[in-house]
């Protein structure tokens, strides 16, 4: 008997794959590590997901999410051909790599290399890298500014480790986990000196103050990602899209399974885009107390970026960004640690509720004042 493991393909077995946050079964933990929103879908849509729940579920969902991507066109003023549907915008973002980007070869020549590119500036969302390996394209990580902002295009090409013919470029702006946002003549000046497509993963963009759609009318070769899972309350459901030029989002459908889009998500995130109203004081909400918690631990010694995210990136005073985490876990509160050497020293903080962030901010103070507990990990 062979061992199972020959079987595979060796570029599979060797994969690194993606490590999310950590979604534990411990009651009354605050839970402040995957970004999700601390807020509940609005009555609506949990009413319209309950109504759905019936001898239905026996039928396949429509295969196109025509009347979700109807809407969506509506509401941005594109084409309903400029729009699809993925089942999360991790999906699309995989489908993108296997649509735009030649799996590479040994001993190419630099076109080749390039066609076979998935590019991003680095630190970012940490899927890309992990899509690229999996299609066997060369991944290409270029670091951003010491600040995490974007290196202007002239520097680019001065320092000549960017590629303006790579296949594929994805930029999380605004940025993850750094919380930067990018401007839109940043992005502007990088889409049009790149030669591939682009993809804009706009995940917290309705935690910024602008967005850059309007890219996608002026460069057919751009790509917009948004996600129902963080600023719309639905991580559980799954629902993602892009948008573009329609050449490009075509060819993602002809390349998409037939049913990607499951139908309870499909009711759900039509019935969000019939509440925005109550979607956009969670927004404020949020963005208030970001603000907050911003100033709260920059007062506590926490060296904080700036943030148009509904997380906080920041670098904890005394004890290692890794014991911190512990000592928050011990607390109750759980954060996001990084252990990749560029962030190591620091702790990614999801915004919650006002009471969450009360919680976090305790917890805080008793680390850092040595509070005695049973599991107190350092301190006086
Ligand atoms: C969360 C996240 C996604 C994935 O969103 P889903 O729609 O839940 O798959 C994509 N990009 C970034 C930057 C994210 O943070």
């Amino acid at each position: 008997m062979k061992n199972p493991r020959s079987l595979i393909r060796p570029l599979v077995r060797s994969l690194h794959a993606y490590v999310p946050g950590e979604q534990p079964k411990i009651p009354n933990l605050i839970k402040l590590n995957t970004n999700e929103n601390p807020y509940p879908p609005s009555p609506g849509v949990l009413r319209a997901v309950r109504e759905a729940v019936d001898e239905r579920l026996r039928l396949y969902p429509d295969p196109t999410a025509e009347q979700l991507r109807e809407k969506l066109a509506r509401m941005h003023g594109c084409r309903t051909s400029q729009v699809i549907i993925g089942n999360g915008s991790d999906e699309l973002l995989a489908l993108a790599v296997r649509a735009f980007v030649e799996p590479a070869r040994l001993r190419q020549t630099a076109a080749a290399r390039s066609r076979a590119t998935v590019q991003y500036p680095w630190p970012c969302y940490s899927l890309y890298p992990v899509l690229a390996e999996a299609h066997g394209a060369r991944a290409r990580a270029v670091p951003l500014k010491e600040n995490y902002d974007l290196p202007p295009v002239s520097v680019l090409r001065r320092e000549g480790h960017w590629d303006f013919r790579a296949a594929l470029t994805f930029v999380t702006t605004p940025n993850a986990p750094s919380g930067r946002g990018y401007s839109l003549s940043q992005l502007d000046d990088l889409c049009r000196a790149q030669k591939g497509v682009v993809v804009l993963d706009e995940a917290y963009v309705d935690f910024a103050s602008a967005n850059a759609l309007s890219l996608t009318e002026k460069h057919p070769h751009v790509l917009i990602a948004r996600t129902f899972s963080k600023a719309y309350s639905l991580c559980f459901q799954r629902i993602g899209y892009f948008i573009g030029h329609e050449a490009l989002i075509s060819a993602l459908h002809s390349i998409r399974d037939s049913y990607n889009v499951n139908g309870l998500g499909q009711v759900a995130a039509q019935a969000t885009l019939n509440e925005l109203a109550h979607y956009h004081r969670n927004f404020c909400k949020i963005i208030a107390t970001r603000e907050r918690l911003w100033r709260e631990l920059t007062g506590l010694g926490f060296e904080v970026l700036p943030s148009q995210t509904n997380f906080l990136l920041c670098k904890p005073p005394g004890p290692t960004a890794e014991e911190w985490l512990s000592a928050l876990r011990d607390r109750h509160v759980l954060v996001r640690w990084f252990r990749l050497p560029e962030l190591a020293r620091f702790l990614r903080i999801t915004v919650g509720t006002d009471r969450e962030v009360n919680a976090l901010l305790k917890a805080v103070r008793d680390v850092i004042h040595g509070t005695r507990n049973e599991n107190c990990r350092f301190g006086s």
